[in-house]
């Protein structure tokens, strides 16, 4: 028998969470981000139950690659724009659009051999100092491009730093529409936080998303945990991290466990061995407490987390009489067979990072399943 983790993909939670978006901007079209192999999901997996959308948004050509692989004849966006002029023929080849962001990508346009005319997204930085032009350079930039033969349109996008906090997005938006007012062209502008935020735009403000640019939110996690679960959002988990119990051990008030020895029992107990550990992908800074579930029961981690295993309390299940020997069901993250829900998002709490880099991060070596249901 293999090692018993296991994740399972669940196309239908993707498409429950992709028409969240809709509902709330029904009127625009959905990029589906699915960079980082659709946020550690995998492409191929993650993609019946996003092909609803409108286009798929991404970084890397091979990915692109894999989504035309896949029969998509619709949009496929580049977010950070091509990287070398030779990835231009392969934009003309497979007929992506790319993110326009730098001069220099301009000048690489400007010297491709092509008859097709490109489809670009030209990124204004609106105060986000990652990508794009500022408002200073936006309109030269755009007029540059529209000059081009090799350009066919330009559209236009830029990115909110705060969309998922107290900031906000006003800021970056009054840059963003002042600029760009009287220009032609579709508008990107909200990804995952300001689309299930900001739907209503800002007093005085416009937000026009022709296109929005969701991707956490498709993969069930709440862009602004721990404000709002992902509950809240009514959205549904699209990942589960499965494992099994390899071992128990009863041990005596004052009995240690794990390395470091960080946890000591205060009352005689029973602990779980899991076959899951930080070389699976599980955070090893999770701390004790962090929660389990056994059975479909919660409980918590105790002690370290090792490469290849960790430790959990079977108290809860053992108060509430629920059976829980070698083979038992444990839920990292994701939904149990008893349909109780565990967020990826407040495992990542506990590690102090986000349901992002956990799902990013799931391992080469955990075996993944496609949920048929
Ligand atoms: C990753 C990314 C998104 C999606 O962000 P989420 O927070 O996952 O919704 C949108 N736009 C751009 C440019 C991105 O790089």
């Amino acid at each position: 028998m293999p090692r018993p983790i296991l994740a399972t993909i669940h196309p239908a939670a993707l498409q429950h969470n992709l028409e969240r978006c809709r509902q709330a901007v029904p009127d625009a079209k959905v990029w589906a981000v699915v960079k980082a192999n659709a946020y550690g999901h995998g492409i191929e997996r993650a993609y019946p139950g996003l092909r609803s959308a409108d286009g798929f948004a991404l970084l890397d050509l091979d990915e692109a690659e894999r989504v035309r692989a896949l029969g998509w004849r619709g949009p496929i966006l580049l977010l950070e724009g091509v990287f070398e002029p030779r990835d231009l023929e392969l934009c003309s080849r497979l007929d992506l659009w790319h993110t326009v962001h730098c001069e220099e990508q301009i000048d690489m346009l400007a010297a491709h051999k092509t008859n097709v005319g490109q489809r670009v997204f030209l990124k204004m930085n609106s105060g986000m100092n990652r990508l794009g032009f500022t408002p200073g350079q936006f309109r030269s930039a755009w007029s540059r491009l529209n000059a081009l033969s090799q350009v066919a349109e330009v559209s236009l996008m830029t990115h909110f730093s705060d969309a998922d906090g107290a900031r906000g997005i006003t800021y970056q938006l009054d840059a963003f529409n002042r600029v760009t007012q009287d220009l032609p062209g579709e508008r990107s502008l909200s990804n995952s936080a300001a689309t299930l935020r900001h739907s209503q735009p800002p007093e005085g403000g416009e937000l026009a998303s022709d296109w929005i640019r969701p991707g956490i939110v498709l993969y069930g996690s709440a862009p602004d945990h721990p404000l709002h679960t992902s509950a809240q959002w009514a959205l549904q988990p699209g990942m589960t991290l499965a494992s099994k119990l390899i071992a128990v051990q009863t041990i005596d008030t004052g009995a240690s466990v794990g390395y470091g020895s960080t946890f000591v029992a205060e009352q005689p107990m029973r602990i779980g061995v899991v076959a899951c550990g930080y070389a699976d992908g599980y955070p090893r800074v999770c701390p004790s407490g962090t929660p389990v579930l056994v059975a479909g029961v919660r409980t918590r981690l105790v002690g370290r987390v090792s490469m290849d295993m960790i430790t959990v309390d079977l108290s809860p299940l053992d108060a509430a009489g629920v059976a829980a020997g070698i083979g038992a069901e444990v839920t990292l993250w994701g939904r149990a067979a008893n349909g109780t829900l565990l967020g990826i998002d407040e495992v990542a709490q506990a590690a102090g990072t986000l349901g992002y880099e956990l799902m990013c991060a799931l391992a080469l070596r955990v075996p993944v399943q496609v949920d048929a249901a």
